[in-house]
């Protein structure tokens, strides 16, 4: 059988590959960079479902690496809120963070034990074209691939998306995020989740303070629009991490500064190419709906390749990767949308409900279901797939 092509050997493709190899198809992962790009943590949180996923493509050791926090705490200026614990009801746990960095190292080393997978890197694909036997790919280098079938997860970049004629619409938003690695001995911090609302050492904002494996943790400041690390002048970031942490020594691993975006493209399928990850949806990361979004569609995508491929379904359930990913997507789109309407209001009204919750939340405990600070997802119900049986007595939970 000739190899499905994946475009793209970040978290998703290299999830993508491993995944059809699981089906028996071999994979070819054509990426741009010459060497994998170890920087920094990124994507942090990784959920159950998808450490299940993850494990089922011969990369458990994600599961096993990661750090299982156990409590989130959440203040307002420097009192807490309220605090809520993970309940401890599966095999794996409900959600552990590890760096980006090495969950893609966990996830290479696992297609370099696949012999159905080959990673061919320097290999940027600049178009495509499609007839009704398959998908022929070009390179930079002027080299072509011909293929059955494409998932691509190429990102943030949009040279798929353009061939196809696929927009990404959406907004982007004007804060932006400082974050930072640190590795740190911080006695009581290491199984917590701190989020501070508005505390005295970042006024009118957010900071979010997150354990990572090895005495590391990551901290997130929601700095103002135009803000840059060059700005922050002698001792500034020094300073904030102070504010932080105290007087513990410690060491920046990596400081970068960015901003969320809030798109979902027009249709998740054309024809033989299927898109998946960032290069099909971007949100904001509270609620760590990103790469947690990104694996399941690459589980959706190879399965239902796998079968066509192979005979056992017909091409039309390629289809129903688009309706259902993109349903998913959509409802992560609307989640983190008002996670980011709650975290940076842009009008009076939502800086008077904001103001009004976290009043609330302050004087009654139980009025803290109405703080977001973001929202883990559930993995998504395909209600509306055209694979789902309708079953018409029954009542809807949600
Ligand atoms: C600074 C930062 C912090 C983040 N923090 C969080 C977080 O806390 N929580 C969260 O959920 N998410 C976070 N994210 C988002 C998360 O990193 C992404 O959701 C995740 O990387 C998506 O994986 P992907 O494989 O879809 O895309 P990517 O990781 O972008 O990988 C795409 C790959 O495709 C390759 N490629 C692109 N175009 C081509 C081409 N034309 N030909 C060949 N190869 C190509 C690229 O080189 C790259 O290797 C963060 C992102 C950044 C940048």
């Amino acid at each position: 059988m000739d190899p499905v092509v994946v475009v793209g050997a970040g978290p998703v493709g290299l999830t993508a590959a491993l995944l059809l190899a699981r089906w028996d198809v071999p994979a070819l992962v054509l990426e741009r960079r010459p060497e994998p790009e170890r920087t920094g943590s990124r994507s942090i949180c990784q959920q159950r479902d998808v450490l299940d996923i993850w494990a089922a493509a011969g990369a458990d050791a994600i599961a096993a690496e990661g750090l299982a926090w156990t409590t989130a705490r959440t203040y307002l200026h420097e009192r807490e809120l309220f605090s809520w614990r993970f309940a401890d009801t599966g095999t794996l746990p409900a959600c552990v963070n590890i760096s980006q960095s090495r969950t893609e190292e966990i996830l290479t080393a696992a297609v370099a034990r696949s012999p159905l997978v080959e990673i061919r890197r320097g290999c940027e694909v600049t178009g495509l074209d499609q007839d009704e036997y398959g998908v022929t790919l070009r390179c930079a280098d002027g080299t072509s691939v011909r293929t059955g079938y494409v998932i691509a997860c190429t990102g943030g970049r949009p040279e798929i998306r353009d061939a196809l004629g696929i927009g990404l619409p959406g907004e982007s938003f004007d804060d932006r995020f400082l974050i930072v690695d640190l590795a740190a001995d911080l006695p009581g911090w290491e199984h917590e989740r701190r989020f501070h609302f508005d505390p005295p050492w970042n006024p009118g904002r957010q900071v979010l303070i997150h354990p990572c494996p090895g005495s590391r943790y990551r901290i997130d400041w929601q700095v103002p629009p135009g803000f840059s690390l060059d700005g922050e002048g002698s001792g500034g970031l020094d300073r904030r991490i102070r504010q932080v942490i105290g007087t513990r020594p410690y060491e920046v691993e990596w400081a970068s500064v960015y901003t969320f975006h809030a798109r979902v493209a027009d249709r998740m399928r054309a024809g033989r190419v299927l898109l998946a990850g960032d290069c099909a949806h971007q949100y904001a990361p509270f609620g760590a709906r990103g790469l947690n979004s990104g694996v399941p569609d690459a589980e959706n995508a190879a399965w239902k390749i796998a079968f066509v491929a192979r005979g056992w379904a017909p091409p039309a359930l390629l289809a129903t990767y688009g309706t259902e990913r993109r349903a998913a997507a959509l409802e992560n789109l609307a989640v983190t949308t008002a996670t980011m309407r709650f975290l940076v209001p842009r009008t009076d009204r939502d800086r008077a409900a904001r103001a009004r919750a976290l009043r609330r939340a302050a004087a009654d405990p139980e009025a803290a279901a109405a703080i977001d600070s973001g929202r883990f997802a559930e993995p998504f119900w395909y209600t509306a797939s055209p694979l789902t049986t309708p079953e018409p007595d029954r009542k809807s939970v949600v």
